[in-house]
């Protein structure tokens, strides 16, 4: 199986070669055809499987049929990991030229809140920034509005460090119609409770 016959855009599959990503990983081949389709999905796959991409491309493929901001907000426990997955974002998405903001813990709040309110394509973020600039700045929950795509990368770390009640406030400004991807290395109830929040068509994998 290649990346064309996954569906994606040529521009992807060109991408893809250029990083040197020659054939899709497991995850790959299982997740892009169903988040292309619509579904939700709940992943159980560990870092290094490719699960980046898995869901980076089809919400890049998605972004560029029909482009504009806030398309999806990414969350994910630490400022690290924030920082690589936008550093993907922007790798995997530059032919499109994807604005992609990251919005986390210890750096300038007034710059992130600045980038917010100017609609970049892809949030990436740590959940404590993302929600205290949400209730403190009444400019950035309208830039949420229309938001298509919700990721939480390391999903059971983030409820593992009790994010519980910035997730129920992100939660609220996202539209009910958005797709919800769950990328986790292990299964919890948590995370089971949390797919079901969901009233999409779902998807379950275990890599
Ligand atoms: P991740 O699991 O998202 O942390 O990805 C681990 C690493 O694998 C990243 O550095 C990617 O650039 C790389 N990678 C992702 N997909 C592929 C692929 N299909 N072929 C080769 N390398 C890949």
């Amino acid at each position: 199986v290649s990346f064309s016959e996954l569906g994606l855009f040529q521009w992807g599959v060109d991408t893809c070669r250029e990083l040197g990503m020659r054939r899709p990983t497991p995850v790959q081949r299982r997740c892009i055809p169903r988040i292309l389709a619509g579904d939700d999905v709940l992943g159980i796959a560990q870092t290094g499987s490719g699960k980046t991409a898995a869901f980076a491309l089809p919400i890049l493929h998605r972004l560029a049929e029909d482009p504009y901001g806030v398309f999806a907000l990414v969350l994910t426990p630490t400022r690290e990991l924030a920082c690589q997955l936008a550093e993907q974002f922007r790798a995997l998405g530059s032919p499109l030229n994807v604005r992609c903001t990251l919005i986390v813990g210890g750096m300038d709040m007034i710059g992130q809140a600045r980038a917010l309110v100017q609609r970049p394509h892809i949030v990436v973020a740590t959940p404590g920034r993302i929600k205290v600039l949400l209730e403190e700045d009444p400019d950035i929950p309208a830039a949420f509005s229309k938001t298509k795509f919700l990721v939480l990368d390391e999903a059971d770390r983030v409820l593992d460090v009790g994010f519980e009640e910035e997730l129920r406030v992100i939660f609220q400004c996202l539209p009910k119609n958005r797709q919800t991807l769950l990328f986790s290395a292990t299964m919890t109830n948590e995370l089971q409770a949390l797919l079901e929040i969901s009233a999409n068509r779902s998807y379950f994998f275990e890599a």
